[in-house]
């Protein structure tokens, strides 16, 4: 149960562990957007990327390889190769709708992060513009 207005605190340890297990969020989605921004990124042409790094699951949906870590996670495993470009998942985690109840974190959000609980407090104002745009990410296309 979360504690009802507690508030979200947060500050990125950097410790990786977003990109190499999320529990039942461990998939990375990309819009075509995306595609075409990463592999401008990378040099490649998008059906390039999209051969090299992603795949199309039952649903149609493209996912970023994940083996056991993220396929773009550097060797120090803590590092993002496709930093300035990376997926909206990624830039908005943890501040998704699903991990956030009564204005306090979820156990599972914790669970998936040591970066909640630290830093700075946000109030949910400042991150409802993250939660949208993950909500509308498909019409990004
Ligand atoms: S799990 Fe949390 S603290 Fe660790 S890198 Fe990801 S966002 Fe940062
Ligand atoms: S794209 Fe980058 S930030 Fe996103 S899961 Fe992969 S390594 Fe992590």
């Amino acid at each position: 149960m979360s504690e009802v207005g507690a508030g979200l605190r947060f500050e990125c340890t950097k410790c990786g562990k977003c990109c190499t297990s999320r529990g039942d969020y461990g998939y990375v989605y990309l819009n075509d957007r995306e595609v075409a921004d990463i592999a401008r990124f990378l040099g490649l042409l998008p059906h390039e990327f999209r051969q090299r790094y992603t795949f199309l699951d039952e649903y149609g949906w493209t996912q970023v390889v994940l083996q056991d870590q993220c396929v773009f996670l550097g060797d120090d495993r803590a590092s993002c190769q496709i930093y300035p470009v990376r997926p909206l998942q990624c830039r908005t985690f943890p501040f998704w709708r699903d991990l956030v109840e009564d204005g306090a974190w979820t156990p599972e959000a914790r669970a998936l992060c040591e970066g909640i609980g630290r830093g700075k407090l946000y109030q949910l104002e400042e991150v409802e513009p993250h939660m949208l745009a993950m909500e509308h990410a498909e019409d990004e296309e």
